[in-house]
């Protein structure tokens, strides 16, 4: 084997080898990799730290590479820290660690045996069909976003129950309940709970092969799995994880293949005992649009609901992010904010950074007048909010049709004309996208949206009886 030229063959080769490391660095580095073992134990080292491998050093930057993505996040989000103290203790010149991905060659078998891997992998599944297992967990799960923890989820009355039970799931070691279905509205923190499990199981077990991942990637995959006539590698690597999080199920619609497909998975899951994470908007009995076989299952664990958040919460979520910014924000700012963003957790987050931000470039103090100011747009948008399903009652009610008849294939025009006109109330008054208002409305095609958006503007145009029959239930919703 070369001696010069590590391990790896990709176009990067090129450009760090400019920087190699000198004997000097590399005599250090080799050091340091010896020392962790004994500083972060024997599992972590096996997980995570193993695969490290010095590439380059630069203007005090320590630059290592790992294989995966995955591996980086982690890494930096737990190891990072301590491993760059270790090594300016030794070398005080070093002031960065960076971590790069670089991925080894998948098919190389003399790199799979080699030290890129966990020293335990022929212990574990490394493969499917002849695809490393990182590579699969890069393409088919999402990654973890590293703020979203159980330490920066704040409790309250609206969520104590999902909390409890994401905590139950990822202590207990065994499966308390499969699958744990929790679901609320937007921005109320299911992706945040449904992350910190994931981070939390891979702390106390980093060999646990949990994977993340949304309904509609799940989807896309499993699409482009049958294109590529690779649906095996697909449905063994599902059904070999540890823990299966689907974010967003209620984005699996239709009576379709992907439905089968996860249903089928489903229950090979919980037939080896493997935990199930679901996230929805809704609860399982209202997914109409699911199959009846596959919505009953859904409910057999234990369905926890996120309420809407009270006053006392959202003050609570604005003080501990206020301190994760190292903000100094004024009381009643918090207070202000807590009353006027009622909606949604995301949007109280995105008026805090918007606050501090402006503050720290315009080197002004926060108070409650500039905050008024700025947030006087997003103020506006939050306090009056029109859902599709209140358009949808609203133009039932007003055109005497059954709230069943949004949803319906019928085409009769008594009821297809307002169902149009809701399509396209929907596309004024909303900020949803096509697909998802087309989905609202028993699963259409954003085409079809699109063709009643046009639709109702012609007759509009035409007709200025329609017009006026459209703008009474329009001013209904806006009051
Ligand atoms: P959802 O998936 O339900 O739409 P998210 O989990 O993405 O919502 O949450 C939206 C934002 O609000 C995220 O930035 C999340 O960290 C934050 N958030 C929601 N609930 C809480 C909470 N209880 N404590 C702290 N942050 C929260
Ligand atoms: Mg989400």
């Amino acid at each position: 084997m070369d001696k010069t030229e590590p391990a790896k063959k990709t176009g990067k080769a090129e450009t760090t080898n400019a920087l190699a490391p000198s004997s000097e660095i590399k005599a250090l580095w080799s050091s340091i990799y010896d020392m962790l073992r004994n500083e972060f134990g024997e599992a972590v080292f096996r997980s995570w730290l193993k695969p490290l491998t010095l590439q380059a050093y630069y203007h005090g930057t320590l630059e290592v590479s790992v294989p995966t993505r995955f591996m980086r996040d982690w890494i930096q989000n737990h190891y990072q820290e301590k491993i760059l103290s270790l090594c300016a203790a030794k070398n005080p010149e070093i002031k960065r660690l960076e971590i790069v991905v670089v991925q080894s060659s998948v098919f190389d078998s003399e790199l799979s045996s080699d030290n890129a891997k966990p020293a335990n992998a022929n212990e574990k599944l490394t493969k499917i069909n002849g695809r490393a297992i990182e590579e699969l967990e890069e393409n088919l799960s999402s990654p973890l976003d590293p703020r979203f923890t159980f330490e920066s989820f704040v409790v309250g009355e609206p969520n104590a129950l999902a909390n409890a039970a994401a905590l139950r799931v990822s202590q207990s070691g065994n499966v308390p309940f499969n699958p744990l279905f929790i679901h609320g509205g937007v921005g109320l923190g299911k992706t945040h709970l449904m992350h910190a499990i994931a981070w939390s199981i891979k702390e106390t077990n980093p060999d646990a092969r949990v994977v993340y991942l949304s309904a509609e990637k799940f989807m896309y995959q499993f699409v482009r799995a049958l294109r590529y006539q690779d649906t095996i590698t697909f449905k063994e690597f599902f059904r070999s994880v540890d823990v299966l999080m689907i974010d967003d199920i209620q984005f699996i619609s239709g009576k379709d293949s992907t439905q089968e497909e996860f249903f089928h998975t489903f229950n090979a899951l919980v037939d080896q005992n493997k935990q199930i994470v679901i996230s929805a908007d809704r609860s399982p009995s209202d997914m109409t649009s699911i199959d009846e076989r596959l919505r009953s299952r859904l409910g057999w664990g234990l369905v926890a609901d996120l309420q809407p958040s009270t006053y006392e919460l959202r003050r609570g979520i604005l003080e501990s992010k206020a301190k994760a910014l190292e903000a100094d924000i004024p009381s009643n700012v918090l207070e202000f904010l807590a009353h006027k963003i009622s909606s949604n957790i995301r949007e109280l987050e995105g008026a805090l950074n918007r606050i501090v931000a402006h503050a720290g470039l315009m080197k002004q103090p926060v108070t409650l007048e500039n905050t008024q100011n700025l947030l006087s747009d997003l103020l506006r948008a939050s306090e009056r909010r029109i859902t599709i399903d209140e358009i949808q009652r609203k133009v039932a009610e007003h055109f005497g049709v059954r709230m069943s008849d949004m949803h319906s294939a019928r085409r009769a025009r008594a009821v297809a004309r307002p169902r149009q006109i809701a399509m396209y109330l929907c596309k004024r008054l909303t900020q949803r996208s096509l697909p998802e208002i087309g989905r609202k409305f028993g699963g259409r095609d954003h085409t079809t949206v699109m063709h009643a958006v046009r639709k109702i503007e012609e007759l509009m145009d035409q007709d200025n009886s329609f017009q006026d029959d459209v703008d009474v239930v329009r001013r209904a919703l806006t009051g």
